[in-house]
């Protein structure tokens, strides 16, 4: 069965509640398109008015973070639970972002997997590379590291509904998008790290995304390649031109 593209949109550190309400009617007539999974992932207190202003739609909402307890004395932490009550379907995890500014590691990466799973909440994770990885020549070496520890105990059910983005660092918000060929070479590599950990038919299901300043101009060419199911987008999924990409064909 052919995976079903799955586009979305990482709002990071953007947009109050109301401006986040007058994105969504603005974006709600753009991004209808069945044969794409629309996503918006979005700041936690933008949650509820964005699950609340997209009624209706075929947007469905992400959050960007999570943590990996139920409740208790976790100040400033967001539950699952709190992400299942308020309508998010997706969660972000392990974004370079976190990575690098929050001290996200891939042990604690694989701790919310496991939660997100457990509350049918469904996956994104993210993985990529440094400039400096790249240069060296250990691009796939460190990628295959992060899926592998990213998915420890993780049942392959749970993997063929997960997601995965392949988001070079240095192309995150650069404006320097990875050649097709890079991205497809990468997610390809991801899928067979996936199969060598599982199985084909795990391998085959399970969607890649490629994230890295993804524009109008370079989805299509992007999200044709045999191994890419999709996007997750940054700055461009503040704009209408997110329309455009959520309709690449
Ligand atoms: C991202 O935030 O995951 C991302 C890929 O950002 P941008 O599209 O702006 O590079």
């Amino acid at each position: 069965m052919a995976r079903k593209k799955i586009i979305a949109g990482n709002w990071k550190m953007n947009m109050t509640p109301s401006e986040a309400v007058k994105l969504v009617e603005t974006l709600k007539p753009l991004v209808v398109n069945d044969e794409v999974d629309v996503v918006f992932c979005v700041p936690a207190i933008d949650i509820i008015p964005v699950v609340e202003a997209a009624k209706g739609s075929n947007i469905q909402v992400g959050a960007e973070n999570m943590y990996f307890e139920e409740k208790g004395a976790y100040t400033g932490e967001i539950s699952p639970n709190m992400l299942v009550d308020a309508g998010a379907k997706y969660v972000v995890l392990g974004h370079s972002e976190r990575r690098e500014y929050f001290a996200e590691t891939s042990e604690s990466v694989n701790k919310k997997m496991l939660k997100a799973f457990e509350h049918g909440i469904t996956p994104i994770m993210c993985c990529g590379e440094s400039l400096t990885q790249r240069e060296q020549g250990i691009t796939m070496d460190w990628i295959r590291q992060q899926v592998k520890v990213g998915f420890l105990n993780v049942t392959a059910e749970q993997a063929k509904t997960a997601v995965i983005a392949y988001e070079p660092i240095w192309a995150i918000g650069t404006g320097k998008t990875a050649t097709t060929e890079q991205a497809q070479e990468v997610c390809a590599g991801i899928r067979a790290c996936i199969a060598e950990i599982y199985d084909d038919a795990t391998a085959a299901a399970i969607r890649i995304q490629y994230g890295g300043s993804v524009n109008a101009k370079t989805a299509p060419d992007l999200f044709a390649q045999a191994d890419i199911d999709g996007g997750l987008v940054g700055g461009a999924s503040l704009k209408e031109e997110f329309g455009k990409i959520v309709n690449y064909k």
